[in-house]
């Protein structure tokens, strides 16, 4: 084995950074698999020349929630990074959980992380920065040709604007799938931007609860919350354009680079528009007007309305039945955080856009099985909810794994409700609304 760390720099709340790199993320290696060839990559083992002043390791609370979650998202269709295992290392770490001055001795932890490739934005803004303009070339090259090789055979610059132009659009088509299953990343910075638009880097993350597109997990973000839900799409084109600056110097002009910034906006728009639609079971419909679906945005805002159930509940509508009900809010009374003190003003609104809803479901020509079974393809029922992970951290930190096993086996098949696992389904209890870890969460990890 030849083990190494990498080199990279990053963005990180909008500003450059300068030299970060793999603090505490050792690569053992490269496995070829039918697959093709996969990274191996420990994280928390122990200090590298990346590390600066910290200790190069992690703690069980947020390995355990790095596990879930990349397995999870990979069963809910979503690309990442995967995770191959979680080892309690038997030391004990110093973390100020909150930055607020109690630090205390938590349990220590590995993660073993798989993916194709672990290189960054980063890793091209570093070089760019220091001016190493042939080694940007190289690892450019290096990159084209061992993970989109389609583009290996053009030459310079078009290899590197067609490869920036595919980068944008893994980037555009991965936000889509985060936002269409109300996952917040929480530090979207450069150096946590996967070249091969996967999901990377785990830490302060959380899932929408009440759809809320100004919420953000990251306690760290708290001020701007410059990384919450809503903003992501434009967070992820602002980074994709660090990254152009980034390969200016192979480019050689920055129109092509700007022309392939403006299309992700267009990309982006589309793909939302599109997976919104299957979300809704609309997909077939021509005639969803633009204010529906605008409306749907206010509405889902004007009570706490848990965004998973939501459209689990959706589905589950009949628009025959919902012709006669005048009080269709009734049957998807369970979304709501707080159903017993909705006005009635707010419920008649609800109301009103459930009705126009039903009334769309009627041009799609499914029946309402067939309309049900394509919503819940897209519309996950189990999503590693913030609580649920902070249950399986106290509860391994016990000494027991059942919970935190059996959760991981419902994660598997996040779109298929399964019997006997409601409690993985249920909404965020009044208890987590406030507790740390729940609801708030900082980079400490
Ligand atoms: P993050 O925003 O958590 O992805 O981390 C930002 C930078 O800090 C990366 O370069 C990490 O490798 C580094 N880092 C975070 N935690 C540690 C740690 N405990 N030891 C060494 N480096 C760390
Ligand atoms: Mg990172």
């Amino acid at each position: 084995m030849r083990p190494f760390a990498m080199c990279y720099g990053g963005h990180q709340f909008g500003n450059w950074a300068g030299q970060l790199g793999d603090g505490r993320a050792i690569t053992l290696g490269e496995i070829q698999t039918d697959n093709g060839l996969f990274s191996l990559q420990l994280k928390g083992a122990g200090p590298t020349p990346y590390s600066r002043s910290a200790d190069g390791l992690a703690v069980l609370r947020s390995s355990l929630r790095e596990y879930v979650c990349s397995e999870a998202m990979h069963h809910l269709g979503v690309p990442t990074t995967r995770a191959l295992s979680l080892i309690l290392t038997g030391d004990q770490v110093m973390r100020d959980m909150l930055y607020d001055g109690h630090p205390a001795l938590e349990p220590g932890a590995v993660v073993c992380r798989v993916a194709p490739s672990f290189v960054r934005f980063g890793n091209f803004e570093i070089l760019t920065a220091r001016r190493e303009i042939d080694l940007l070339a190289r690892l450019a090259d290096y990159t084209i040709d061992s993970w989109f090789p389609e583009f290996s055979h053009l030459s310079s610059p078009d290899r590197y604007i067609q490869w920036f132009a595919e980068v944008s659009r893994r980037t555009a088509a991965m936000i889509t799938k985060w936002m269409a299953v109300g996952f917040v990343h929480g530090v979207m910075n450069t150096d946590n931007m996967s070249i091969l638009g996967q999901t990377i880097d785990y830490g302060p993350y959380g899932w929408l609860e009440d759809f809320d597109p100004d919420w953000t997990p990251n306690t760290t973000d708290a001020s701007t919350r410059r990384y919450r839900y809503g903003q992501q799409p434009a967070i992820a084109q602002w980074n994709l354009l660090r990254l152009a600056n980034a390969i200016v110097p192979l480019v050689k002009e920055t129109k092509p680079l700007e022309e392939i910034l403006q299309e992700f906006g267009k990309q982006y728009g589309e793909l939302w528009g599109s997976a919104l639609l299957h979300k809704l079971g609309l997909e077939n419909c021509d005639e969803v007007p633009q204010e529906f679906l605008g409306e749907m945005e206010q509405m889902l805002r004007l009570t706490e309305t848990d965004m998973t159930l939501f459209f689990r509940y959706l589905g589950k509508l009949d628009p025959q039945a919902l012709d006669q009900d005048s009080d269709p809010i009734e049957q998807i009374s369970s979304v709501y955080y707080d159903y017993e003190n909705i006005n009635s003003d707010v419920r008649q609104k609800i109301n009103r856009w459930l009705h126009k809803y039903g009334e769309l479901t009627k041009c799609c020509g499914y029946s309402a099985d067939e309309r049900k079974a394509r919503m819940n393809s897209v519309n996950p029922l189990y999503v590693p909810r913030n609580y649920l992970a902070q249950l399986a951290i106290d509860q391994v930190e016990r000494g027991d794994t059942s919970y935190l096993l059996d959760w991981l086996e419902v994660l598997k098949n996040p779109y298929t409700e399964q019997s006997g696992k409601e409690g993985f389904a249920t909404k965020r209890p009044e208890w987590a609304r406030t507790r740390v870890g729940c609801s708030m969460l900082s980079c400490s990890s």
